[in-house]
């Protein structure tokens, strides 16, 4: 795993999604296979897989994150930051969601949940008006949902 601390620490990151975050690159989330070292069973509440681990959850998503946060412009890189943890924290929710009975959502709908919060935070990082314009107009211009 590449230098994932860059992945959780930046000044415009969403504390509990960071968190979260931490946890699983930790390897630290309440995930079948540690409640199974505890003599409970959980299998994915997401699809059924009866070996719920942390990888199963988040592998490709953890790989890709770490490969993937070079190059890019600074407003890109904290963009695809916030994204990150988002996806991790929002897959995480729905799973406990899903153990506790709550009502599902489904994939496009928490794309919907997490587009709308990180249009919020951008809103919230109180720079001049055409700063924070410049970001929006970007996050719209990379993450559209069809
Ligand atoms: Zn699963």
């Amino acid at each position: 795993m590449v230098e994932w601390h860059r992945l959780l620490w930046f000044p415009q990151a969403i504390p509990r999604q960071r968190f979260i975050t931490w946890l699983a690159f930790r390897n630290k989330l309440s995930t079948g296979s540690r409640m199974r070292q505890w003599g409970m069973t959980q299998a994915c509440p997401l699809c059924g897989e009866p070996n719920e681990t942390r990888d199963h959850l988040y592998n490709t998503l953890i790989q890709y994150g770490t490969c993937s946060a070079r190059a890019l412009s600074p407003l890109d890189s904290m963009l695809s930051k916030l994204a990150f943890q988002a996806t991790i924290y929002w897959i995480w929710k729905e799973r406990n969601g899903r153990c506790h009975d709550q009502p599902r959502r489904t994939p496009m709908h928490l794309a919907h949940v997490i587009h709308k919060e990180i249009s919020n935070k951008l809103l919230s990082l109180g720079d001049d008006a055409a700063e924070v314009n410049e970001r929006l107009l970007r996050w719209n211009e990379v993450a559209t949902l069809h």
